[in-house]
């Protein structure tokens, strides 16, 4: 097992909510690295983002996502306390998560057909950071 150390990936955001498909992003650490089996970690080190996997086939599914986050956790709430005004965007972190794994196989990573990893931003426009660790699993040439 080849030990590979942490990538970290700068994301510039544009809008405060957006999903940011980072699927070559990652995939072009696998390649770079020749890694043909395995899994990676791509971990997100921000309490007010998300890190999921959905599709990314029809653009519509990214509006309704986070459309329907909005409606269920709206920005402005009377019995907010946290004085940042972004609890909104903490509260949709926790309930998308930091991390996903994703198996790696003949150097590809293991997706559905219409899957995508996707950087959720929900307070930005901001600089963020974006990690992944690489697991190579692979086989050494003989
Ligand atoms: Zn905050």
């Amino acid at each position: 097992m080849r030990n590979v150390p942490i990538a970290t990936e700068v994301i510039n955001t544009r809008t405060r909510i957006e999903m940011i498909d980072v699927t070559e992003l990652v995939q072009k650490h696998v390649r770079k690295l020749a890694v043909s089996e395995g899994f990676l970690i791509v971990y997100n080190p921000h309490t007010s983002a998300a890190i999921t996997i959905n599709e990314n086939a029809d653009p519509d599914v990214k509006s309704d996502l986070l459309t329907k986050l909005d409606k269920l956790v709206p920005q402005i709430e009377s019995y907010y306390q946290h004085d940042e005004g972004n609890s909104d965007a903490h509260v949709k972190s926790s309930l998308l998560g930091n991390s996903v794994t994703v198996l790696i196989e003949g150097g590809r990573l293991v997706l559905g057909r219409w899957q995508g990893i996707y950087f959720c931003e929900f307070d930005g426009p901001r600089e963020r950071r974006m990690m992944v660790k690489i697991v190579d699993l692979s086989q050494p040439q003989s």
